[in-house]
């Protein structure tokens, strides 16, 4: 028990949701949070879903002032142990804040009168202490936002990919001809000859090799990068749409399937190491939902057709991102995605720094000699995740700033719906994609995975 009596830094205190107790709670075990210590286990029930969770760090008191009165406010750190009937594997965390904005609420929390053991209160109880129809506890973790967060991921990507069609290897002066007014719909995308391949509201090869290790992973529901490799091939070998160079250079060579790697970092050599395409970039999204080894089966998966250290670390910054935002909501910092891009080439850390700027020109994205390149990709994803209001405004902004604009919205969509979930999407756009179903089915079966 830490009975320190520092004061908490409560404006970094910007994790919590607001639960109705109505609906959030219909019991809750809960005991005085200041009997609370390391080892304790709570089950809490909040939208129905039971949580069993271990304390693991010392409470955290401090002071909160309100009205001219001070109160008690607390934060702790609890690992998850079950979630309803489900293990997770140890390293997942949840933090419980008492929200900082609700002073009053967090006072009557922390005063809940139990002693010692946890008990279990009713509702009714649980109300009658609380002396009010509402309560805010502030959780960073929650399942329904955890569910929001995974579809809006997957079909932020399929999004990006088949509006940024629209404006594929475009410059600014082919989009004031083809978009007079602004490119907003799938139903907008100009008819020409490489646009019209595709029906409308389908996504491209990005979304495709995406699918290819979402499949991979779900039938043998794990993590083998043989069974992903042979998706790629079965993939090239049938109507490959949009394919890359690089991607359909290593794909085509016999043995791919026994030796991907081998081969990737071949092709990488005879390109005297210079090729760093984003064909490894614009399909790791889906790694970034997996629950454990994200970096590792980022960095992997993505030298199974582009072996350089740029396309590496692109993969692991995206991944890890979009991994913090879904299953902890916590936003990795300036600095943190800087030390993941230092692991694997000194070159990743010019582009961050570039999509820090609120300007989306600065990133140069129609420049014709780094079209494709991982690292521009990677700066347009980031930019949108520093920049973008909503997910809209960072779709539309990616989408006209025309150059590889399928692949740099892809995964700046990717990234912006495991910020903001899935219900922050507009249905014109999720309604639009034509193979919704396909990609439905594979939401349900990732959601199923990681429980
Ligand atoms: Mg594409």
């Amino acid at each position: 028990m830490n009975d320190d009596k520092n004061t908490l830094d409560l404006n970094s205190l910007t994790n919590y949701e607001t639960y109705e107790i109505k609906e959030a709670v219909s019991t809750i075990n809960f005991c005085d949070v200041a009997a609370l210590s390391k080892g304790d286990i709570i089950y809490e029930c909040f939208k129905r879903r039971s949580v069993k969770t271990r304390i693991i760090s010392d409470l955290q008191k401090g002071e909160v002032e309100y009205d001219g009165k001070k109160y008690d406010a607390w934060e702790w750190k609890a690992e998850i142990l079950e979630v309803n009937d489900y293990k997770w594997d140890n390293g997942t965390y949840h933090k419980i804040r008492v929200d900082p904005h609700k002073k009053e609420q967090a006072y009557r929390v922390s005063n809940v009168p139990c002693q010692g053991q946890p008990k279990l209160y009713s509702e009714d109880i649980y109300k009658y202490l609380i002396g009010k129809e509402q309560i805010d506890l502030s959780y960073g973790y929650k399942m329904e936002s955890i569910i929001d967060r995974i579809k809006g991921t997957i079909y932020g990507q399929a999004i990006g990919d088949a509006l940024g069609l629209g404006t594929e290897g475009m410059t600014d002066e082919d989009m004031a001809w083809k978009y007079p007014n602004g490119i907003r719909h799938y139903s907008d995308i100009f008819q020409d000859r490489h646009r019209k391949r595709w029906k409308i509201g389908d996504w491209t090869d990005d979304t495709d090799m995406m699918l290819c290790i979402a499949n991979a992973v779900i039938k043998d529901k794990g993590v083998n990068l043989t069974s992903i490799a042979q998706n790629f091939k079965d993939w090239a070998n049938g109507e490959p749409m949009g394919i890359g160079e690089n991607t359909y250079k290593v794909l085509m060579i016999g043995d791919y399937v026994e030796h991907p790697i081998d081969i990737s970092k071949k092709v990488w050599e005879m390109s005297h190491q210079q090729s760093a395409a984003n064909g490894g970039v614009m399909r790791t999204s889906i790694v970034g939902l997996f629950p454990k080894a994200v970096e590792e089966c980022a960095a992997n998966i993505c030298r199974l057709t582009h072996y350089d250290p740029r396309c590496a670390g692109s993969c692991a910054i995206v991944s890890l991102l979009i991994h913090s935002l879904v299953y902890s909501n916590e936003k990795l910092s300036y600095h943190q995605i800087v030390d993941i891009g230092e692991r694997y080439d000194s070159r990743i850390r010019e582009y961050i720094d570039l999509s820090l700027n609120s300007d989306i020109r600065a990133l140069e994205l129609q420049d014709w000699d780094s079209v494709g390149y991982t690292l521009k990709t990677l700066s347009a994803g980031l930019w949108a995740y520093w920049n973008a209001k909503s997910f809209e405004d960072g779709l539309l902004s990616v989408v006209r700033a025309g150059g590889d604009a399928d692949t740099n919205a892809a995964v700046a969509c990717a990234i912006l719906g495991a910020k903001y979930g899935f219900s922050s999407i507009p249905h014109e756009y999720t309604d639009g994609l034509l193979y919704k179903e396909q990609l439905e089915q594979v939401v349900n079966r990732m959601i199923e995975l990681t429980k």
